[in-house]
């Protein structure tokens, strides 16, 4: 007889209130233009952190919707995050963050009222609370590199300020600073713009709030 395995999906409040602006104010046209303050993450037991984070776009990750929002793109959530969904949920389709940047905007809705986060691991969490930045701003988009520093930063200070919900330790955070540090190098290079390093300075992101 087949031994079956329940999953124990556990609704985490992690807080994300609005950072400063970090970037040049050209970066956006509406910087902040719906204060962040919270985010549902869903998990379960089997939460990993040994995954990196790269410029790959994550596993297991998906914004489940938690109210129609039919101008978005949707696929079945369960298809991304297993368990974590029900078999009749819809997530935002993958290929689908900057529609929602767009569309969210256009239509003032609120990312909570409409959005949850299913992260399986904390390579996926960290693209998830990057683009919960990304979902609150809305810009011109002509230098995405710039755009990128705001939501790693404010990835990484949610991290950092939600570490016990999370279960974090300090070194697994500065591990996830330098991989974004890393993939923030290779978007300037590609701009052919310098990047400031000191934007991801440790005791800078820590000292925000
Ligand atoms: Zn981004």
């Amino acid at each position: 007889m087949a031994t079956v395995t329940r999953t124990h999906v556990e609704l985490v409040r992690l807080s994300t209130p609005l950072l400063p602006r970090l970037v040049p104010a050209a970066t956006f046209d509406a910087f902040g233009w719906c204060e962040s303050d919270w985010l549902d993450w869903r998990r379960d037991e089997d939460f990993e952190v040994a995954s990196a984070t790269t410029a790959q776009n994550p596993a297991g990750m998906a914004f489940v919707f938690v109210a129609d929002c039919a101008y978005l793109p949707r696929e079945l959530a369960r298809l991304h995050v297993g368990a974590l969904a029900t078999p009749d949920e819809w997530a935002l389709a993958p290929y689908g963050i900057d529609d929602a940047t767009d569309e969210l905007y256009q239509h003032r809705d609120r990312p909570r009222d409409v959005l949850c986060l299913a992260a399986k691991n904390l390579d996926a969490l960290v693209w998830g609370l990057h683009d919960w930045c990304h979902f609150h701003n809305h810009g011109p988009f002509d230098s995405p590199a710039w755009t990128e520093v705001q939501c790693d930063a404010s990835a990484l200070v949610w991290l950092w300020q939600n570490r016990a919900l999370i279960g974090l330790e300090p070194a697994e955070w500065e591990g996830r600073r330098e991989q974004l540090l890393a993939v923030a190098r290779c978007r300037f290079i590609r701009e052919g713009l310098v990047l400031d390093e000191a934007l991801y300075s440790a005791e800078r992101l820590r000292a925000l709030f």
